[in-house]
């Protein structure tokens, strides 16, 4: 088993008397914040004035500064600003920053695919939360945490990994283990991750099986809760005790169903696209095109979104999901702003 770090293995000596300035105020970058600052680390938030999360940082009690003039005072910079608009963020904090300064990202498609490449004198690291920003505030509150990747891809100063150590300590991340991996496990995998598995191939298999039913003349609602509303329980039971757990709960027939025809649904075919999906990433072919999508202004991006949104599930959903009180509380986005505004739209 591969190393993990946990408190005991951490401290927050790397960061005392440090100067840390979160850039960017949405998912991450609030839950970054505010956990270093309930930690006792010294941090500020740096923002575009008038941008959509400047009064949101007010209200936390920030009084965030502009990053185009505000960087000087940073020892550790890092970087919450969505990945598309992370290059011309950077473009404008370099010429601030003092030597030596450490630039932290929590995910490593920038430096991966070489849209920024750090200054040499810089320390260069990752803490990669697994999980949104909402659950990585919500968890530190409660006294458990979010896991982290951790990574240096650039250490100038030879304190790169206990820096990186010490602020995942502050975020909660060494109460749920912290893992060691590079830029480009991270970056790859999880690209693979949500591509293939976790954003991508659940709501096409949602998707897919929902529509199968409804073509067969069953009724959409009773397909919504077979193939959507009960998947949740199914991966809460996974979640808590891997399949081993799941197997318990569901019934004989679930079980013999499930090894005998999931492996006719998800085939070799599927594992063949599966590998194509990773060989775009790790060749660069995907984070290209997603940098061309966004210097053209996501013409694609917009249109699939589109028509997801506009899937048929979607409407009955809606309708079921209005009755179910319990879910009334966790109806608001995490930051409303991001939810679907193209980086080019932001005011
Ligand atoms: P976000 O979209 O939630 O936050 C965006 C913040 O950046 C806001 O304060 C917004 O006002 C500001 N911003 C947006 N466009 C800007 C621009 N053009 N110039 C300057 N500021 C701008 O971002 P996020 O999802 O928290 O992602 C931040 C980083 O964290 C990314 O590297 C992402 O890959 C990584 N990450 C995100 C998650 C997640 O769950 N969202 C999980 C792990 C890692
Ligand atoms: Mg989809």
């Amino acid at each position: 088993m591969e190393k993990l770090y946990w408190q005991n293995d951490a401290s927050d000596e790397a960061l005392r008397g440090k100067k840390v300035v979160v850039v960017g105020y949405g998912s991450q970058g609030r839950a970054h914040a505010m956990n270093l600052r309930d930690s006792g680390v010294d941090v500020a938030v740096a923002l575009r004035p008038g941008g959509p999360t400047w009064a949101q940082a007010e209200q936390d009690g920030w009084k965030p500064i502009d990053y185009r003039t505000g960087m000087a005072g940073a020892d550790l910079v890092a970087m919450l600003t969505p990945d598309m608009a992370q290059p011309s963020v950077y473009r404008e904090i370099e010429p601030q920053l003092k030597k030596g300064a450490t630039l932290l990202f929590a995910h490593g498609f920038n430096v991966q695919y070489k849209q920024i490449e750090p200054r040499a004198d810089f320390d260069v690291v990752m803490i990669a939360p697994k999980g949104p920003g909402a659950l990585v505030r919500r968890q530190y509150e409660e006294g458990s945490g979010v896991p982290c990747l951790l990574a240096v891809h650039q250490d100038t100063s030879g304190k790169g990994f206990d820096t990186a150590l010490a602020y995942a300590h502050a975020l909660g991340g060494t109460r749920a283990g912290v893992i060691q991996t590079t830029f480009s496990e991270e970056t790859e995998t999880d690209l693979f991750g949500e591509q293939a598995v976790l954003c991508g191939g659940v709501t096409e298999l949602i998707a897919a099986g929902w529509e199968t039913l409804v073509e067969a003349g069953y009724q959409p609602s009773v397909a919504y809760f077979e193939c959507l509303h009960e998947l949740k329980l199914i991966v809460d039971l996974i979640y808590e005790g891997g399949f081993a757990r799941m197997h318990e709960f569901v019934s004989e027939t679930a079980k013999y169903g499930d090894l005998t025809r999931g492996p006719r649904v998800v085939d070799d075919h599927v594992r063949e696209k599966m590998k194509t999906i990773l060989q775009e990433i790790r060749t660069g072919a995907f984070g290209a095109e997603w940098v061309q999508e966004n210097a053209s202004g996501r013409p694609n991006y917009k249109r699939l979104l589109d028509k997801d949104l506009n899937h048929p599930i979607e409407k009955v959903g809606k309708e079921l999901r209005a009755n179910m009180a319990w879910l009334k509380a966790q109806r608001k986005p995490a930051n409303p702003n991001r939810q679907f505004a193209a980086v080019g739209e932001r005011k």
